[in-house]
């Protein structure tokens, strides 16, 4: 009698992984698959976003540019600077009466070259860097690190760089003190333990074969990259390259249960958004899918969300089916929805006092929903209207979606915040919704195969809601 009222009045919070059925097993590991694959060819956002366009393509959508008009179950994209990218599946009703977004990013943490990176220091050569977005500096050094980007020259020509992740090529480090002369940096704050200016990059060690040339190691790398790219010095100036480490992203676990990768925060949400959006057909609402850029350093810039550039792609969609008409945007984003999806932070027992456990989301009890962001006082947050949280808690329970509705951390200890303010402040109502992930921000991130489906599974369901 007990249990059942129990049973009736609380809100049962458990893994869903328990009594999962085989069949159901089966599809998250499989899913999953797709997915680690995905992780391993998209490990910049360049990547990720030419990965997606043949993802998009393969399934039909086509480049927004060779529509002169579009009609419900059209399939379309847009790309920005080869840095983010928008798709859309025309609906059946008005754009006026809203459209349905699903929002994630495609940047991650990394550690990006300086303008003039080369340097020569007793026979040793390196990059010098400046790192994006929030890391723990430490973690970047001593493990492989891999080379990604271009390299444009000042005619225009594009080399695209990516070293440092097939087997058979060489790959970069960043060295760390041995423990027996490390007394002085032991005693450091871990914060301050490795210095910014000392995250430089381990190239080269042989000298050129030149007795008058000074830094000859540097000459001997250079000679290397003319060979190899055919790019000298100078080209370093307009170049991106990303350094990021060269891990393989890999089943985690003796169950296999969780995933391992550089990059999870966000592409995590990027795969999941955009699998879900391949499978739909004859939406009502026009689906909208984002895929964005410098996320990590707040936004800014016209590759991010903080840019105009996706009020111009909806008044393109506008444009071309024929809507369009003054102050017509502003309308269509006043009925729009959207999920906000990004990661968030999944509850780590090793360091559990940073939580609140009755408000914490944990690996394997679904996709986690974030009904507000911001730090302390929910400064900066972006807060869910309760209408429009019970509005997608009502799909997710009607499609069987395991959710759960939490908080990053404590109240007093941090915070962090989303690209869902962004459209929030449009009129859009905006709920975070991502997935929970272990060690967020470090060099090798851990999510759980059954949040990553569920994430899928909401994504797919609130598009055809
Ligand atoms: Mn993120
Ligand atoms: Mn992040």
């Amino acid at each position: 009698m007990e249990e059942s009222l129990k049973e009736k009045l609380f809100n049962k919070k458990e893994s869903g992984w328990n009594n999962i059925s085989q069949n159901d097993k089966e599809e998250i590991y499989s899913f999953s698959d797709g997915y680690i694959k995905f992780l391993n060819n998209s490990k910049t956002e360049r990547e990720a976003v030419q990965t997606a366009k043949q993802i998009a393509e393969a399934n039909g959508f086509k480049d927004i540019s060779t529509f002169s008009s579009l009609k419900p179950g059209d399939k379309v994209y847009f790309i920005n600077r080869e840095k983010s990218m928008y798709l859309a599946i025309i609906g059946t009703e008005k754009l006026e009466n809203g459209i349905q977004i699903v929002g994630a990013h495609v940047d991650s943490p990394r550690l990006d070259l300086k303008p003039n990176p080369l340097y020569e220091d007793s026979e040793f050569v390196y990059f010098k860097t400046h790192y994006y977005g929030g890391i723990k500096k430490y973690q970047w050094t001593t493990i492989p690190l891999s080379i990604h980007g271009v390299v444009v020259k000042s005619n225009g020509e594009k080399i695209t760089v990516n070293i440092g992740e097939d087997e058979n090529d060489p790959i970069f480090v960043i060295t760390d003190l041995l423990p027996h002369l490390a007394q002085d940096q032991m005693e450091k704050k871990l914060k301050n333990a490795i210095d910014g200016e000392d995250l430089n990059v381990l190239l080269g060690n042989i000298p050129y074969n030149d007795e008058k040339a000074s830094e000859k190691v540097k000459l001997n790398i250079l000679n290397i990259l003319n060979q190899k790219y055919n790019i000298t010095e100078v080209d370093f100036l307009s170049s991106e390259l990303e350094i990021v480490p060269a891990f393989k992203a890999r089943s985690l676990g003796f169950d296999a249960s969780m995933v391992a990768s550089y990059g999870q925060d966000d592409r995590v949400c990027a795969y999941t958004s955009l699998s879900a959006m391949m499978t739909l057909n004859n939406v009502k609402t026009t689906a909208v899918c984002i895929l964005s850029d410098k996320e990590e350093i707040g936004s800014m810039g016209n590759t991010g969300m903080e840019s105009h550039m996706f009020d111009y792609f909806i008044s393109e969609l506008l444009n071309k089916t024929n809507e369009n008409k003054p102050n017509l945007l502003d309308k269509v984003f006043c009925y729009s929805k959207m999920l906000s999806a990004d990661v968030d932070a999944g509850f780590d027992p090793i360091y559990g006092s940073v939580s609140d456990k009755t408000n914490a989301a944990f690996l394997g009890h679904g996709i986690g929903l974030n009904k507000y962001t911001g730090a302390r006082g929910k400064s900066g947050a972006s807060d869910a209207n309760a209408e429009y949280v019970a509005w997608v808690r009502n799909i997710l329970e009607k499609n069987n979606i395991k959710y759960q509705i939490s908080e990053l951390g404590k109240v007093d200890v941090g915070g962090g915040g989303t690209i869902a303010y962004i459209l929030a402040n449009k009129g859009v109502d905006v709920i975070d919704c991502g997935v929970p992930v272990l060690s967020m921000h470090a060099p090798y991130e851990v999510t759980s195969k059954y949040d990553i489906y569920s994430a899928y599974k909401t994504y797919k369901a609130f598009w055809e809601a």
